[in-house]
């Protein structure tokens, strides 16, 4: 399909039951189906309310800092040729990163829902911390499930959460890892649905979190399409962005797909194509179901997900949405992969050409836009900066220094 097939498409996606296609749904336990009806019920009602909509508006213009602006970066297009490159600037966005932009959206959502307290799982702790934001500005309690190894390995994000106001809560069993955080978080919300609501960290997991975060996540591509029309008065050709669960991406991607553009979401190629070296979904994996959603999954022969890796520990998950899955079945948009090294190498040059030090993970796009800039004479590419590389520097220093292999 192309971009002219794209004009009702945020009407007919994801249908009644979530499903993008054949992919999504809600795979739950029994218990939990009229508490995860109750978020369906109260999303439908409060997506269309005029008030809804104003206050959230409201919270991104005062306490987020949005617009975040659309960035021409010159000196690094120079450097490569003609084509010229341009960035989504979510780095800037209040936290440094656009995970906040679904988690006040959820918050806001648990408020008019009349629920005291949010309930999360976190890996690396970005969403954590989002969401003990988003916790503190409405009032509401927050209890984050970590497991103990990700506990030890992300001690700042665990001091953050904890002065946010949000209690961390250590994850004892198996690999005491992302996925048993998820289990435990499931467990609390099932114990407690009637006065808290579960929140999740992406795209991902049973309707209606999909379609929700995608429509929080939207404002990203919203305004980045508003913007640079205003800046060059014309579309770009290509736009881009990591995929990890996949919301930065799908928020970019929703507000182009029924223009002329070209759209491509880059995974997470690691150290190689291996088994565990990896965590490009989309390029190795194949339909299954995991965290109550089915996708596009790297699962070995039982179904079972298979260990995965990443540099950028925000797109190390074995799955990726739905969305993306219909996205990709149905042509719209292209996935491709980016290696550890090309991460780190446009990790560099965006510091040294453009004064920004970006996110792991958004330095995937960032290598893409570049790649595509080598390869183009003319036009132009929109990447998503997803967030900022604060949060990297120790790890990187330890690991790479400050860049000198490179040869910039
Ligand atoms: C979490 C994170 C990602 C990956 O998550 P998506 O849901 O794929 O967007 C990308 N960039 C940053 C900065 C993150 O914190």
């Amino acid at each position: 399909m192309n971009y002219r097939d794209f004009d009702t498409y945020l009407k007919k996606f994801p249908d009644k039951n979530g499903y993008f296609g054949e992919y999504g749904g809600q795979f739950l336990p029994p218990e939990l189906i009229p508490a995860f009806k109750e978020i369906d019920d109260a999303y439908e009602e409060i997506c269309h309310s005029a008030q809804f909509i104003n206050e959230l508006r409201r919270i991104r213009r005062e306490f987020q800092g949005r617009p975040t602006p659309v960035y021409h970066c010159e000196r690094l297009s120079k450097h490569f040729g003609k084509c010229q490159i341009y960035l989504k600037r979510e780095d800037l966005n209040h936290t440094g990163a656009h995970k906040l932009n679904h988690c006040m959206g959820e918050g806001l959502l648990a408020k008019y829902m009349g629920k005291k307290k949010i309930i999360a799982e976190t890996g690396a702790g970005q969403h954590g911390v989002a969401l003990a934001t988003a916790a503190a500005y409405f009032g509401l309690d927050c209890d984050i499930y970590m497991g103990e190894v990700d506990i030890a390995k992300q001690h700042p994000n665990v001091i953050r959460m904890k002065m946010l106001g949000a209690r961390v809560i250590p994850v004892t069993h198996g690999l005491k890892t992302l996925k048993e955080a998820v289990d435990a978080a499931f467990d609390a919300y099932l114990k407690e649905y009637e006065t808290s609501i579960y929140c999740i960290g992406s795209v991902v997991g049973p309707h209606p979190f999909p379609k929700m975060v995608r429509d929080f996540q939207s404002v990203i591509g919203i305004e980045a399409r508003e913007q640079f029309l205003e800046m060059t008065g014309i579309l770009p050709d290509a736009v881009t962005a990591a995929v990890g669960g996949g919301s930065n991406s799908i928020g970019m991607f929703v507000p182009f797909l029924a223009d002329p553009v070209d759209i491509i979401g880059v995974e997470p190629l690691g150290r190689g194509s291996g088994i565990g070296d990896h965590a490009a979904s989309i390029a190795y994996g194949k339909k299954g179901i995991l965290h109550g959603f089915e996708s596009y999954l790297l699962q070995d022969e039982n179904g079972d997900p298979l260990p995965v890796y990443s540099i950028a520990s925000g797109l190390d998950y074995p799955a990726t949405g739905p969305e993306h899955a219909y996205l990709h079945d149905c042509g719209r948009v292209q996935y491709t992969s980016i290696s550890d090294d090309e991460a780190m190498e446009a990790f560099f040059l965006l510091c040294k050409y453009e004064g920004i030090i970006p996110a792991i993970e958004s330095a995937h796009a960032v290598a893409y836009a570049i790649k595509y800039a080598k390869e183009h004479e003319t036009g132009s590419i929109l990447a998503c900066l997803s967030g900022r590389g604060d949060k990297d520097i120790d790890y990187v220093y330890e690991k790479y220094g400050c860049g000198e292999q490179f040869n910039l």
